[in-house]
């Protein structure tokens, strides 16, 4: 069991800041998912709380222990890397049993370890092959079981699925849920700049962007009520679609006059002060639904793509908004260069202003 707890941690190489104000709260046997962009400081957040890299601000603390000066082998963590780096001359048995040897275990020990990683992960079949005998999930696997013989509190994953075919990702994603499963107690951090990871693994998601944290919340907190428009245009694919507008009426209920032309109703409540409001419409392809009635946005369909599942239409701009993306059920290549009116149910219209949720403030 562990809690991790960071308090205003901050990194910085030099004058350069990469990381500031990170405050955040895992409580013991969550599945932390950490996504941003590339280059936002995932993997440094990752190697703050296993001191692989030093915290140059801030304190960290688990189970109510401050770890920032507590070596990397004392803090009850273990890491896995993309690159699984496996000793090539060893045996799965060996590079498993590599660390509790370093270690000085004893053998009963080691091979009790050994074989409860094997059978949680399904390598008992393999225990005697080299690495170069495996598959790439395969490799992977012996990876994440010599974090297991370590059995630590908190595990750590650096984008571990990374190197492997799109295939194998959606198998070795499932068994990490069931890993997880069933070690419910143990702590995992797991970075990704993989959306589907982060939505299909995390109990709690932590999107970073512009060296802090955007939003932290459970995956469909961030899919349903994103705080920003940065998250609301990160989770989620295609992106949501943002539109210039602004606010003609206000209650409970909140229209909006857009740009375009059309009119969107939101939830979102206002009161009577944002009459006038210059805000940002967001609405996701998937909720926008075709209307012969007063539509949200009406505009030529230039592009359609026929998924099988769905069909994403693809909108010329209009002014300075970006391209509009819908995407319906079923097929629909029928509609390309025709008009076509869309709208949307008031509680799936988002309401930003200056980049924040109305909803959030
Ligand atoms: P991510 O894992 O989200 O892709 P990283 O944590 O690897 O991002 O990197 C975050 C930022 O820190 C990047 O802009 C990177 O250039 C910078 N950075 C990483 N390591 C160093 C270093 N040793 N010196 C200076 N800058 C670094
Ligand atoms: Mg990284």
């Amino acid at each position: 069991m562990a809690d991790l707890k960071l308090e205003n941690v901050a990194k910085s190489y030099g004058k350069v800041d990469v990381l500031k104000g990170i405050n955040l709260d895992i409580k013991a046997g969550e599945l932390i998912v950490f996504v941003g962009p590339s280059g936002c400081g995932k993997s440094t957040l990752l190697r703050m709380i296993a001191g692989l890299e030093q915290i140059t601000g801030g304190t960290l603390t688990i189970d109510g222990q401050q770890m920032n000066d507590v070596p990397p082998a004392q803090r009850g963590i273990a890491m896995v890397f993309q690159s699984y780096a496996l000793y090539p001359h060893m045996t799965v048995r060996e590079n498993m049993a590599f660390a509790l040897k370093i270690a000085r275990k004893s053998a009963d020990e080691i091979e009790a370890a050994v074989q409860n990683a094997a059978r949680i992960l399904q390598l008992e079949p393999y225990l005697d092959r080299l690495p170069k005998a495996l598959s790439g999930g395969q490799r992977q696997r012996v990876a994440i079981g010599r974090a297991i013989v370590r059995d630590p509190k908190v595990y750590l994953f650096d984008e571990p699925l990374s190197n492997l075919d799109a295939a194998l990702r959606v198998a070795t994603r499932i068994e990490i849920a069931q890993l997880k499963e069933a070690m419910p107690e143990r702590t995992m951090i797991y970075v990704t700049h993989d959306q589907v990871e982060a939505m299909t693994l995390a109990s709690r998601i932590v999107v970073l962007a512009n060296k802090g944290i955007a939003q932290v919340g459970t995956p469909l907190e961030l899919y349903e009520r994103p705080e920003n428009e940065f998250v609301a245009q990160f989770i989620g694919s295609p992106a949501m679609n943002l539109l210039k507008g602004e606010v003609i009426a206000t209650g409970a209920q909140t229209t909006v006059r857009l740009a375009g032309g059309g009119v969107a109703v939101s939830t979102v409540p206002t009161t009577e002060a944002d009459l006038g409001l210059q805000v940002n419409v967001g609405v996701r392809p998937e909720d926008l639904v075709p209307t012969d009635a007063e539509a949200l946005f009406t505009g030529e369909v230039e592009i359609t793509e026929a998924l099988g599942e769905v069909t994403l239409l693809y909108f010329k701009p209009q002014g300075d908004d970006a391209a509009v993306i819908g995407k319906l059920p079923g097929i629909h290549a029928t509609l390309r260069h025709k008009s076509v009116g869309l709208s949307a149910a008031p509680e799936k219209v988002h309401l930003f202003a200056n980049g924040r949720s109305l909803l959030y403030r």
